[in-house]
């Protein structure tokens, strides 16, 4: 008995190509400013239904809203040390953060 095999592979290749992330989330970049080093990602709009609170300005941020999530680039601790401290900022706020 003839095992039908083969065929499967060509999938592999026919695959489409995914745009990874074009209509999500930015890639996150390091911006510095008066205050420091502040990693900085730009964030669609999404329906997760979540709100979180603006640090600028104490409002509430829904997550349906464009904004930006950014944490501080501590260098002495690495790129990635203050993702555990992200904040979610309404993109104005952010802009008009007053300096420390
Ligand atoms: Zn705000």
């Amino acid at each position: 008995m003839p095992r039908s095999s083969s065929s499967r592979r060509a999938n592999k290749w026919a695959r489409p190509h995914r745009e990874l992330g074009a209509s999500l989330n930015s890639v996150p970049r390091a911006a510095e400013g008066p205050d420091g080093t502040w990693v900085v990602q730009q964030v669609r709009g999404s329906s997760s239904g979540k709100v979180y609170t603006c640090p600028g300005c104490l409002q509430d941020l829904p997550a349906r809203m464009d904004h930006i999530v950014a944490w501080r680039s501590e260098e002495e601790f690495g790129f990635n040390t203050g993702v555990g401290a992200r904040r979610h900022w309404h993109r104005a706020c952010f802009r008009s953060r007053p300096p420390r």
